[in-house]
């Protein structure tokens, strides 16, 4: 039985510490600690059994490694922020701990959103006889699950991808980001990528849209952006011919969008406003909902999933697999909305494959590596069950 640090009292922290307490014949220590002591406290007081909480900061690495070596965990699982991910990496190689979290690294003053960095711990994770499973979320996450367990039962060669990612809540303010502000904006802001015949094709931002009819949801209008699993993925799809990652905005969240990136309140460089440097967008983030408080009243539901077409037995083949997730149920069930609850499932499920050796391997891995059925299982039976159609 296991013992696991959660690094981050976010939304996703608050999720992946309800679901590893649902499971304790797998997780039966469990520790969650944070930037704010009084965050983990309110997220272990919803929790009937004993959560034990700490205060750190991930980014200071002697710190991390001391608190990880006090409590000696199997796996630490970070659901902080990216600019945390080579930190908190530095301290489970100190300490050979197991490492997982649910997005790529960040530089705190680029927007890159690539794997290079954690992909160059490779050999010393390696050299060190622990695992990293980079990027157990959604999506990145299930998407990269849903290729592999596509490429494993149904296709002899994948050559495309769209991976369609659609939020039809509505949680009832004129603008907040689902997830932390500052890394969602910098993804939606940044220009448009997607992989065609071996090369990258940059677009202008959300330039390029088209309407999906999504089940469970109906018609939306989906825009084309980079997202980092696409990366990992056409490295490791060998057919690919073509890969692209959409996401649905309704035209109100575009329009605060627009204004707030024309005033400058998106730019992620210091500037100086009365004698103090300040970055627009943390202060930003400083001013709108947490995307943990926007739980209660969020209705409606998210559906995403991966269209994939290739070949089979000679044969073409197209064939589509998604989940739906409820807001409100979620928020029945683990106090969260359905994006945090959609990111901290996978989490919670990576960390209990790594914990029970199902998954396993010494040095970085991305989650297409391993084998998908023993998720795809586990998605039906923690709260993400997902169809599969032949088209
Ligand atoms: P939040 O902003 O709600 O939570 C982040 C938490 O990390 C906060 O509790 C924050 O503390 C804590 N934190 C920040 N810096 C430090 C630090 N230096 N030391 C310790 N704790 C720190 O974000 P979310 O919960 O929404 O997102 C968490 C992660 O999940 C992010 O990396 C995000 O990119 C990722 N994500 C992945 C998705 C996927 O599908 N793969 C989808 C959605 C999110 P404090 O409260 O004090 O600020």
């Amino acid at each position: 039985m296991a013992n696991v640090l959660i690094i981050g009292a976010g939304g996703v922290g608050g999720v992946v510490t309800h679901k590893c307490a649902q499971v304790p014949e797998v997780f039966e220590r469990i520790t969650l600690a944070s930037r704010t002591l009084e965050k983990c406290d309110a997220i272990a007081s919803q929790i009937d059994r004993p959560i034990r909480t700490e205060q750190v900061d991930a980014d200071n690495v002697p710190e991390l490694a001391a608190l990880i070596r006090e409590i000696k965990p199997d796996l630490v699982v970070n659901v902080a922020l990216p600019y945390q991910d080579l930190h908190i990496m530095d301290a489970c190689l100190e300490t050979k701990t197991d490492y997982l979290d649910t997005a790529n690294y960040e530089p705190p003053d680029e927007a890159k959103f690539c794997y290079k960095w954690q992909w160059d711990y490779q050999e010393r994770f390696r050299e060190a006889g622990v695992m990293a499973l980079l990027g157990s979320g959604f999506d990145p996450g299930v998407t990269n699950v849903f290729c592999a367990h596509a490429a494993k039962e149904h296709f002899d060669e994948i050559h495309y991808v769209d991976i369609m990612d659609c939020n039809a809540g509505d949680h009832g303010h004129p603008f907040a980001t689902n997830f932390n502000p500052e890394i969602n904006i910098r993804e939606i802001t940044q220009r448009g990528k997607y992989f065609e015949s071996g090369d990258w094709v940059e677009t202008d931002p959300l330039s390029v849209h088209k309407t999906f009819d999504f089940p469970g949801i109906g018609p939306r209008e989906m825009y084309l952006m980079y997202h980092e699993e696409m990366e990992s993925l056409t490295k490791h799809i060998p057919h690919i011919k073509r890969m692209r990652f959409w996401m649905t905005f309704g035209q109100e969240y575009l329009t605060h969008l627009r204004v707030l990136e024309n005033v400058g309140m998106t730019r992620i460089d210091p500037v100086v406003f009365e004698g103090h440097e300040i970055v627009p967008l943390k202060f930003l983030k400083a001013l709108l909902p947490e995307p943990s408080s926007l739980g209660e009243n969020y209705s409606g539901k998210t559906c995403i999933g991966c269209m994939i077409e290739g070949v089979k037995d000679g044969q073409p083949r197209k064939y589509y697999v998604y989940n739906i997730c409820d807001h409100a149920q979620a928020y029945k069930e683990v106090k969260a909305q359905a994006i945090s609850y959609t990111t901290g499932v996978p989490a919670m499920i990576g960390a209990m494959l790594m914990v029970t050796g199902v998954w396993r391997g010494e040095g970085v891995f991305n989650m297409e590596q391993f084998d998908p059925s023993p998720f795809m299982e586990k998605l039906n039976i923690h709260g993400l069950p997902w169809t599969e159609k032949f088209l």
